[in-house]
C-alpha cells in the first residue's frame, strides 16, 4: 500500500496508525447518559431508544442540556462508565502487538479531559498518543491510516488511503457505510 507523502514514515518503516474514538467506541458513555436523563426526567429511556445522532430529535431535551449531561456524567460519574466490551484494554494491546500505532482522538469539552485520562488508565487502554480535540477541525485531518468511530459525521468524508470502520450504535444505523462492526475485538481481526 502507497501512503501519499508519507517520506518520514517509509524511514520509519511506514507504521499504520489506527485512530480510536472514546465516546461510544472505547467507553460505553451513553448507557450511564440515559440513565442520568431518566433520573432528571422521571421517566425512562436506555441507549437502544436513542435512534438519532441529534437527540433532541428523539428526546425532549436541548442540545445545551444534551452537553450539559454528558459533562456531568463524565466529571462525577465517570467511574459507573463500562467500556464498550470486558478486558478492551487488552484489546488495544493486541493492535498494538500487529504493529500499529495507536491515536486515542476524541473531541471534547475541556473540563472532561482530565476525567477521560482517568477513565483511559482504569481500563488499561494502551496509547501512542491522545489528543483531546476542543476545536472543530475535523477528524479526518488528523494523521492516521483506519479510523475507527460511532460518528457517521466524522467518517462520512474519508476517502483512500484513509478508510473508517464504523462502531454500530443505535444512532448509527441509517448511515450507509460498508466495514461495521460491534466491537473494538471484531475491528481488530480486520486490521
Ligand atoms: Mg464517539
Amino acid at each position: 500500500m502507497t501512503i501519499a507523502g508519507g517520506t518520514a514514515l517509509r524511514v520509519t518503516g511506514a507504521v499504520k496508525t489506527v485512530a480510536i474514538d472514546v465516546d461510544s467506541v472505547l467507553a460505553d458513555v451513553m448507557l450511564v447518559w440515559a440513565d442520568e436523563y431518566s433520573k432528571r426526567s422521571g421517566t425512562r429511556v436506555t441507549k437502544k431508544e436513542i435512534i438519532r445522532w441529534d437527540i433532541p430529535t428523539v428526546l425532549p431535551i436541548t442540545p445545551d442540556q444534551v452537553y450539559r449531561y454528558f459533562s456531568h456524567v463524565w466529571k462525577h460519574r465517570w467511574r459507573e462508565i463500562p467500556p464498550t466490551e470486558p478486558d478492551i484494554g487488552d484489546v488495544t494491546k493486541r493492535i498494538h502487538r500487529k504493529g500499529y500505532r495507536i491515536s486515542i482522538i476524541t473531541k471534547r469539552e475541556r473540563p472532561t479531559a482530565a476525567y477521560v485520562a482517568m477513565w483511559l488508565d482504569l481500563h488499561r487502554i494502551y496509547a501512542d498518543e491522545l489528543l483531546f480535540v476542543y476545536d472543530a477541525l475535523p477528524k479526518i485531518d488528523y494523521p492516521f491510516d483506519v479510523l475507527i468511530d460511532d460518528a457517521p459525521k466524522n467518517i462520512v468524508d474519508i476517502i483512500a488511503p484513509k478508510s473508517a470502520i464504523l462502531f454500530n450504535q443505535p444512532w448509527n444505523r441509517d448511515f450507509d457505510w460498508p466495514v461495521r462492526v460491534d466491537s473494538l475485538s471484531e475491528a481488530e481481526k480486520l486490521l
